[in-house]
């Protein structure tokens, strides 16, 4: 099978190492906005040669957007435009404003809307990695405006991988991404602004950063040119859980003004309540 893959960066390029070794892509095409990161696809081997838009896609018999979320906005209907029996997915953060985008095209059943649920806080081709997505989850979504078999090949896919498969619709998707995945990374990087700003002294944050400071501001590390574009898209979603963030945040912070230890007690304790969902 030849995967064209557009967008080789951390997921496409990741997603490139892991098709061609359990050779379920034979021949990879890369497409990408930059030809420096296709010269350093073709130098890591992520992909056997790289060619233009219209070209990589008619070689193609799958096609597997990666860029970031807004580029799709534009790049989704002009695929679907080339395709004739193909199959086009994405590997986006968000759903919504995608699908509405193309619900009405003349080519919608032969893509499928998915999101592989793994990353980690790098970007481009040089932070591709094999075995990225192994046993993590595949959420499809909307699957049943896609043509049948078209699902089955996305679903044989990330089965070769191998990740499980999760069913939503468009707005569930946005909604539960938004909770879990988009408001840890503001988390994060309002971490990151927090203790920059309040220790100027950059060699007492290397000193003292243990564990748990690295490992709550590592999605600190995101790039803006993925993150803003989710952002803009789930924007009503995830004001909606940053609102509760805040007040969490003013809970802690009222407690410590009244001294009220054992209040503050309770709610680490009710915190740790995450562990018995994962451990
Ligand atoms: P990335 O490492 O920055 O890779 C994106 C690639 O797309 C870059 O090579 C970029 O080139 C290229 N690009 C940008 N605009 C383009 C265009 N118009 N046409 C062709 N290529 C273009 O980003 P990523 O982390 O792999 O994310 C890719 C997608 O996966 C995003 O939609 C993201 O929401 C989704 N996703 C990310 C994660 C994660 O944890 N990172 C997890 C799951 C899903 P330049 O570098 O020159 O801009």
């Amino acid at each position: 099978m030849t995967v064209a893959i557009i967008g080789i960066g951390l997921i496409g390029g990741s997603l490139a190492i892991t098709l061609k070794e359990n050779g379920f892509a034979g021949h990879i095409i890369g497409i990408d906005a930059s030809q420096e990161n296709l010269d350093k696809a073709i130098r890591r081997r992520l992909i056997d040669e790289d060619l233009p838009l219209e070209e990589g896609v008619k070689k193609a018999d799958l096609i597997i957007l990666a860029t970031p979320v807004d580029a799709m906005l534009t790049l989704l209907p002009q695929v679907l435009d080339l395709v004739e029996d193909q199959v086009v997915i994405d590997v986006g953060s968000t759903k919504a404003e995608l699908l509405n985008t193309v619900d009405q095209h003349p080519r919608r059943s032969r893509y499928v809307a998915t999101h592989p649920m793994a990353g980690t806080e790098f970007s481009g081709p040089e932070a591709a990695i094999p075995n990225l997505f192994d046993h993590k989850c595949a959420v499809l979504i909307d699957a049943d405006c896609s043509a049948p078999e078209a699902v089955k090949l996305v679903r044989k896919m990330y089965e070769s991988i191998p990740m499980t498969i999760v069913e939503l619709d468009r707005e569930a998707h946005d909604l539960h991404s938004a909770y879990v995945s988009h408001i840890s990374h503001i988390s994060s990087f309002a971490l990151a602004l927090t203790v920059l700003e309040k220790e100027r002294d950059e060699g007492r944050i290397f000193e003292l950063a243990s564990g748990g400071f690295s490992s709550t501001v590592r999605l600190a590390k995101s790039s803006p040119n993925m993150w803003i574009p989710i952002f803009r898209q789930n924007r009503d979603h995830v004001l909606d859980v940053l609102d509760e963030h805040i007040n969490q945040l003013a809970r802690f912070r009222s407690l410590l003004i009244k001294k009220d230890f054992d209040t503050f007690y309770q709610l680490i304790a009710q915190a740790n309540d995450i562990k018995r969902i994962l451990r």
